[in-house]
């Protein structure tokens, strides 16, 4: 089997508005990077990225357009890629990653991250070929037996006008559509607005339900230290990147040999090398590399294995229906991340619940998602299909 063309489309949804709050950054404008790598066989493999903020501006006149990373996977990595053997994964993925550190590789003004994404997106799209081409999903590829992979809600995230009731209430709902696991922000208010969101949350959905909080860095370690000593009595499962970028793998360490919740960390990791320092050096119990934001499965296997060696555990940031097979395979791995929030993608009087993430609508053919757990298929590659009328009408053209 051959390589003939590597398609690109550059995929991107209306501004949110209103706009949700992470701990400290409002979540921007969605988009996706999805690549087609076609073949001589007929077979085609479809991956994406949507962390690749590069690839698209905003003219004064309000629309979107395609920007200088939009040029990556045309001009540098199809080149690469034409009249090879797609299912080489690992020596193509070798010889895509150089573009980021051979000579001149600054030329074109890209950034490393947005090469990184774009192979994340391209590497995806082999190992679905290499499924498609097997006849096999990815995650019995790769060993794995069970399908059913267990999910955690993403939630409780600020907005204005959203108080304690308005977020029980959320959280509440969540339990109700069977999932038993939940996290929510902290970071973003007061550390006693921050303790009693908590305490809400807990008494909402009860002492059954796992519950995460997830700082995205917004303390220092000695105010990560403070703010866990008053979060320990809600029964937390996971304190997720709680110290600011500039502290690192230092900080963690001190943090995580400070307090009794355990850390999670590593959804910004860019590579292989920077995952498997933070897992030896930070104290961090559970790591959440994102594979469809750099790198692609191919990395994310040598993350996970690492990690298996280190004792971590594998509890991947965003991309489920991608995650969730790698999960699946991985002795080491946990469960996947959920994004039901009705809030996010639309105005909330239009949007039900959702019960994996609002751009699923991207897919036609889809994971099914059941007592918050997701389902896996027994269709080839990733078992996804794009959605032809949605794609159409989020592209962005030149
Ligand atoms: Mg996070």
């Amino acid at each position: 089997m051959k390589i003939t063309s590597v398609e690109t489309k550059v995929l991107v949804w209306p501004p949110l508005d209103p706009p949700f709050w992470m701990s400290l950054l409002p979540v921007n404008q969605p988009h996706e990077l999805v690549a087609l790598v076609h073949t001589d066989e007929g077979l085609t493999g479809i991956g994406h990225s949507d962390q690749i903020p590069g690839i698209f501006s905003v003219g004064s006149d309000g629309e979107p357009r395609l920007a200088n990373a939009s040029r990556i996977v045309p001009g540098a990595i199809a080149p690469l890629l034409t009249g090879k053997d797609p299912l080489q994964v690992e020596s193509l993925w070798r010889e895509v990653f150089g573009l980021t550190y051979r000579h001149n590789w600054k030329a074109e003004g890209w950034s490393r991250s947005d090469m990184l994404s774009a192979l994340a997106a391209v590497d995806m799209a082999l190992w679905d070929l290499k499924g498609k081409a097997a006849g096999q999903p990815v995650y019995r590829l790769l060993g794995g037996t069970d399908p059913a992979v267990p999910m955690y809600v993403a939630g409780g995230y600020y907005r204005e006008g959203k108080g304690l009731a308005e977020l029980a209430a959320e959280c509440a709902q969540y339990r109700d559509h069977g999932y038993t696991g939940l996290k929510m922000r902290v970071g973003g208010m007061s550390l006693d607005e921050d303790v009693e969101r908590a305490r809400v949350v807990r008494e909402s959905v009860g002492p059954d339900v796992r519950l995460m909080l997830d700082a995205n860095e917004a303390y220092d370690a000695e105010a990560a230290i403070a703010a866990a000593a008053r979060y320990e009595e809600l029964d937390i499962f996971w304190f997720e990147e709680p110290v600011a970028w500039y502290e690192g793998n230092d900080g963690l360490r001190r943090v995580s040999e400070s307090i009794k919740i355990p850390l999670a960390g590593g959804e910004q990791a860019a590579t292989h090398w920077e995952a498997e320092s933070m897992a030896r050096d930070s104290g961090v119990t559970y790591m959440e590399f994102d594979c469809t934001r750099t790198g692609g499965p191919t990395e994310w296997l040598r993350v996970a294995d690492a990690c298996r060696r280190l004792g971590l555990q594998m509890a991947p940031h965003h991309g489920a229906h991608i995650h969730a097979h790698l999960v699946a395979a991985a002795s080491n791995g946990l469960m996947v991340e959920a994004f039901p929030d009705p809030f996010m993608y639309g105005s909330p009087e239009e949007l039900e619940f959702v019960r994996w993430d609002r751009k699923r609508e991207l897919f036609s053919v889809h994971p099914d998602v059941r007592d918050g757990l997701m389902w896996l298929s027994d269709r080839a590659g990733w078992g996804i299909g794009l959605d032809e009328e949605v794609v159409g009408r989020r592209e962005v053209r030149e």
